[in-house]
């Protein structure tokens, strides 16, 4: 296989996905070249920001890679009040984010889902709905996704994990808690209902191959989704994965690796939006920047308040965890300028591929 006849096509196959997942050298460099270039072609140099806000760590699953497992006494939990939740969105609308996105361990209960609703309602009232709202809460009903749409949500990230069911089950538990089927369906009545749809992997597993991880891409492909994150796997030490770090990839390989899924997914799907994931800052001083000059276009400053950041540790050691607000501003446009890249300030940053769909939404 060549990888010039191939940089130019979107359809690609899973033989050239591998091929491409393989690269090295030349062909590694005439990859991640080719996915700025398509990037910058179709989005310009902008990069969108969404004010993370982690709610809550309190989470009633038990994924065998995740730090905030229900079966994870090691640490304090917490939900963020009301209070805490709008002065984080207020924080956003006055730093120029455009968006936030609140992200939290799963739980359905009503008194979780409602109060949610009303958290959707009041930062909708913020400066009369000018703040993007993301959405990051697992698996729910139909019911429940309908009712957060309707109060103001209009994005929403479900990440597959894995699209291969079989290494579904090795991550995660095989119970009615961890159904495989049931994220699909939630990816699916999530596309059905409107949102502006996310998903994504994480990159490094164990038992995960390159097979894996091409069929990932396609399956991002085939649900059309507008939006994708992948970063790379980070082992936790409380939790039932940290057994096999030594059989994973060294944290330069995954870093690397999750570069390449950006870079071809961007060559895939030029017009999606696609996050530089804090995981990639975390394991490379510089790897949020490397995500964006390789196709990324989304960046998730935490706005969490940091006496709550270092309870909601999915994985160790976590970036930006003391930085304050204001100091990760000027961080990021300082790193971006260098990169040759700027923030979209006031803005919601929703997907090209999303708003060619729905001329209603905005960029
Ligand atoms: N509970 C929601 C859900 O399941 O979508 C959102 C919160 S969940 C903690 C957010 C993401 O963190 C997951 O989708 C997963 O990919 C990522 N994550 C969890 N543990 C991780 C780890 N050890 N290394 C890297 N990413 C991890």
């Amino acid at each position: 296989m060549n990888i010039d006849g191939i940089l130019d096509k979107q359809d690609l196959t899973k033989e050239e996905i591998k091929f491409l997942l393989a690269a090295e050298g030349d062909d590694k460099k005439k990859l991640f070249d080719r996915a700025l270039q398509v990037k910058l072609e179709h989005l310009d140099n902008y990069v969108h920001l969404r004010g993370l806000i982690e709610y809550s760590n309190i989470c009633t699953k038990y994924c065998l890679y995740c730090g905030v497992r229900s079966k994870n006494p090691n640490f304090t939990r917490y939900q963020l009040s009301d209070d805490e939740v709008i002065e984080c969105a207020k924080l956003a609308h006055e730093l120029g984010y455009g968006s936030v996105a609140l992200q939290s361990g799963e739980r359905s209960d009503k008194e979780f889902t409602d109060k949610i609703t009303l958290l959707v309602k009041e930062i909708k009232k913020i400066d009369n709905g000018s703040l993007g709202i993301t959405l990051s809460l697992g698996e729910q009903t139909e019911e429940t996704y309908r009712r957060w749409f309707e109060a103001g949500a209009h994005r929403y990230l479900l990440r597959i994990e894995a699209s291969n069911e079989e290494l579904y089950y090795k991550i995660h538990p095989q119970d009615a808690k961890h159904d495989f089927k049931t994220r699909l369906n939630c990816i699916d009545t999530l596309l059905k209902l409107g949102y502006q749809t996310g998903t994504g992997v994480m990159v490094g597993l164990p038992f995960q191959t390159l097979d894996d991880l091409a069929g990932d891409l396609l399956f991002f492909q085939r649900k059309d989704v507008a939006m994708v994150g992948m970063g790379p796997f980070i082992p936790h030490p409380d939790t039932p994965l940290w057994q096999y770090k030594d059989q994973i990839p060294t944290a330069e390989k995954r870093m690397e690796l999750t570069l390449k899924m950006i870079a071809i997914l961007r060559l895939m799907m030029p017009e999606i939006n696609m996050v530089a994931a804090t995981a990639n800052q975390t394991v490379d001083p510089m790897g949020r920047e490397k995500a964006i000059a390789v196709g990324a276009n989304v960046i998730m400053p935490n706005l969490t308040p940091n006496e709550f950041r270092e309870n909601y540790l999915i994985y160790p050691d976590k970036a930006c965890v003391k930085d304050k607000p204001d100091q990760c501003q000027t961080c990021l446009d300082v790193r971006l300028a260098a990169i040759g890249h700027k923030v979209l300030y006031n803005a919601w940053g929703d997907s090209l591929a999303f708003r060619k769909k729905n001329p209603a939404s905005t960029l």
